[in-house]
């Protein structure tokens, strides 16, 4: 038998994020080439996002119930919860006001080539009182066969609490659900191994889709939504690590590649939840308690990207139909917006269905909506990426005040 020992240790001495930024590059050349006929290469894509979504359910009901049990301490959970929700809605007001000073000062709707054709029906912004009542499961198996998350959420912490409530009788329980969160973040790593073919499946199908004609037209408010993203990300993000945790940002941004890389290949902050999960326990160092309620929250309610996305958006189409908008409409454009964010489900293309509700409210034509829709993927790329930056932003803030947070593996250089 014939052996190749150079190629397999290379493959194998190469740290997983390295490899999958070698699986997006490559993906992008090889749509870049091929064209359309890269949607070859799109099954590769959907087993890699097939096999992360599989884990979705069954790994954040076992590690939060895991969590919830280790943490000991009705208090710390309320306080973690505080924190977790403060946190997110002071970025979520961050980002959708980076979003309208760019906007503001590039102006990418004046001037814009576009025709306006689809006539999309204005979507609805549930009440309070619905979105409360709905995080009740009226039956927890149904939560989590239509991947419900914040009911799966909410049914693992009363389960954890009452674990923990009848203390010696639930640990057996306790114990299964320990070997079986293991088991998960097993079946992660195995999942992951795939990350950079599945990149690359996804990448190429998108690359090879859009070609110059499409996006040259839409180049300018591309630009602006991408630029406030990197903004977003580098400041306000690094500024709440430095300043407000204390640790050194670039262990934070070299920490979360991997899930930004899937995050941007699949536009889907909920697909990347088991990534991001690993990302935030293995590479920044956060624990499972923690993590384990923070990231899955995030996932669901924490959509800065997207609300930067719809204050670019909004001031797009303002400035595409000649609109003057005064103060007021700002400040809706700010509430609304941050509502719609938090209402986006993780799901490609959602934040673009809610950008009809901050358009109808300060009276913009909702076929508007019918001229970003056609570059919608490639801004729902970037959105994506800050969605789950910011989770991990939070989780590593929230874990270090809580002291959960490693700082030995957070400092360390042996990133996955
Ligand atoms: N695709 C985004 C996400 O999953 C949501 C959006 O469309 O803005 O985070």
């Amino acid at each position: 038998m014939t052996t190749t020992p150079s190629r397999p240790n290379l493959w194998r001495r190469t740290p997983l994020w390295q490899k999958i930024i070698a699986g997006l590059l490559l993906g992008i050349l090889a749509g870049a080439l091929m064209g359309k006929d890269a949607s070859l290469f799109k099954p590769l894509g959907d087993i890699f996002i097939n096999g992360i979504k599989m884990l979705i359910v069954p790994l954040v009901f076992s590690t939060l119930v895991v969590g919830i049990t280790g943490m000991r301490d009705p208090q710390k959970m309320g306080r973690v919860g505080a924190r977790t929700i403060a946190l997110y809605l002071i970025t979520t007001a961050f980002a959708i006001a980076i979003g309208l000073v760019a906007a503001t000062l590039f102006q990418p709707g004046v001037g814009a080539d576009a025709s306006m054709s689809a006539a999309p029906q204005a979507g609805e912004a549930p009440s309070l009182i619905d979105i409360l009542v709905g995080l009740v499961p009226k039956n927890p198996l149904q939560a989590m066969i239509e991947g419900n998350i914040l009911q799966i959420i909410v049914f693992a912490i009363g389960l954890g609490i009452s674990l923990m409530l009848i203390g010696d009788k639930g640990e057996p329980v306790v114990r299964v659900f320990e070997s079986f969160a293991e088991a998960m973040y097993k079946l992660t790593a195995i999942v992951m191994a795939f990350a950079p073919f599945g990149v690359f499946g996804l990448i190429a199908n998108v690359s090879g889709q859009y070609g110059l004609d499409v996006l040259l037209p839409l180049a300018k408010v591309i630009g602006v939504v991408y630029l406030a993203c990197v903004v977003h990300v580098l400041v306000v993000y690094s500024g709440m690590i430095a300043l407000l945790g204390r640790l050194n940002p670039s262990r934070y941004l070299r920490g979360i590649v991997d899930a930004l890389v899937v995050a941007f290949s699949s536009a889907s902050s909920s697909g990347t939840l088991p990534v991001s999960i690993r990302c935030a326990q293995k590479n920044l160092g956060v624990s499972e308690g923690v993590s384990s309620f923070v990231l899955p929250v995030g996932a669901t309610i924490n959509m800065d990207g997207t609300a930067i996305y719809q204050g670019v958006a909004a001031l797009f189409v303002a400035q595409l139909v000649g609109v003057d908008l005064s103060m007021t409409d700002y400040g809706m454009i700010i509430l609304t917006g941050t509502l719609a964010s938090i209402g986006t489900a993780g799901v490609p293309g959602a934040g673009l269905i809610m950008l009809s509700i901050v358009l109808a409210q300060i009276g913009l034509p909702l076929e508007a909506i019918g001229v970003v829709a056609g570059v919608d993927r490639i801004l729902d790329m970037a959105r994506t990426s800050v969605n789950v930056a910011g989770d991990l932003m939070v989780t590593t803030l929230v874990g270090k005040s809580e002291k959960e947070l490693d700082l030995a593996i957070y400092n360390s250089d042996n990133r996955l």
